[in-house]
């Protein structure tokens, strides 16, 4: 193998960056020939592919988004789109790939690998650390604690004026972040779309609460069941009936996934990124890297796509425990 290419798909994520330098100066390290595909699965149906260099990455692992831009592509989806792409790849002599991207892209990996054959092997980048095959996906920590800095932000309002907060965190399907910020933030209730939310044991609670607490904070994932932050604070309004009382909802929204990379996701990015170019140099394909106990993992793109990454118990737990 003489020349790879590495490219972000779907989501932003905090310590995309990171990974690339990681990709880039790993691949120099060992000789290979670097190439940044920009835009993703679109940008290489288009071709938009340049040969990348040691200083291509200088001053950007401290950096939020993506210097290779992120798109998600609606042609790669159509046989016609990935023929297009592959041809593209020819073009350029490319002969092994790293995706830095969630499950969407590795699912797209995976067809990619499947009708042409090109090794490729991916790198966990999405904020909602919902990936099976790694303790952790790259931006999840820093989307945590941005969303924690706000919490903790809403909390000394709430508590000024006596107020109960809803706050929307980022999570269609996954409650990583909400159940991170719930614990972390001291939430009074954390919903999640992993768990069946009773709405009047929530508005029992709250009533209950308020005899002993003035202000109260509950983390909404944007995928709970009973809908986002501004629905579930209208039903729990209209239950407790108390004219009195002020509720209000923030949803935090995309500034989750802006901002300088934690420590925690630079080293991730850098070790998963130094992974995957390795990985390929070993034989590896059709699987992504990621840290598992610590150790470098590699776990087949089937695996990660299909198989659920549960939310840890004892968490759930700590939660119940903390919150009384
Ligand atoms: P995030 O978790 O942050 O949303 P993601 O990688 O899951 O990131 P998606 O938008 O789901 O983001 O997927 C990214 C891209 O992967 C899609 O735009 C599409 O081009 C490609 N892709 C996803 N699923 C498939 C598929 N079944 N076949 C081909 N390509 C796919």
């Amino acid at each position: 193998m003489k020349k790879i290419a590495v490219l972000t798909s779907g989501g932003d994520a905090p310590g995309m960056n990171a990974c690339i330098r990681a990709v880039v100066r790993t691949a120099i390290f060992k000789e290979l020939e670097i190439y940044g595909v920009s835009y993703g699965y679109e940008g290489m149906i288009n071709g938009q592919i340049k040969r990348m260099h040691s200083y291509s990455v200088s001053n950007i692992i401290q950096r939020g988004g993506t210097i290779l831009k992120s798109a998600r592509s609606e042609e790669f989806r159509t046989a016609e789109g990935r023929k297009k792409a592959f041809q593209k790849l020819k073009d350029f002599g490319i002969e092994g790939l790293v995706v830095i991207g969630g499950d969407g892209s590795f699912t797209g990996a995976k067809v990619f690998f499947e009708e042409y054959g090109i090794p490729t092997v991916g790198c966990p980048g999405t904020i909602d650390n919902d990936i099976f095959g790694t303790d952790y996906t790259i931006g999840f920590d820093t989307a945590v604690n941005t969303a924690l800095e706000a919490i903790d932000k809403i909390r000394d309002t709430a508590a000024a004026h006596d107020r109960i907060f809803f706050v929307e965190v980022m999570g269609r399907d996954s409650g990583y972040i909400a159940l991170e910020c719930g614990i972390g933030g001291g939430a009074e209730f954390v919903m999640l779309p992993e768990t069946q939310t009773d709405l009047k044991q929530v508005t029992k609670s709250l009533k209950n609460l308020r005899k002993s607490k003035s202000s109260s904070i509950i983390v909404v994932a944007e995928g709970d069941e009973e809908g986002g932050a501004e629905e579930i604070m209208e039903k729990v309004k209209t239950k407790i009936n108390d004219p009195d009382k002020e509720f209000k909802v923030t949803t935090l929204g995309h500034i989750q996934r802006g901002g300088n990379p934690t420590a925690r996701d630079r080293v991730l990015a850098s070790r998963c990124g130094m992974a995957a170019v390795e990985g390929l140099m070993m034989g590896k394909q059709n699987c992504m890297a990621g840290i598992v106990n610590g150790e470098v993992i590699y776990t087949a793109f089937e695996d990660c796509v299909t198989k659920t990454k549960h939310l840890k118990d004892d968490h759930l737990k700590l939660l119940e425990i903390l919150s009384i």
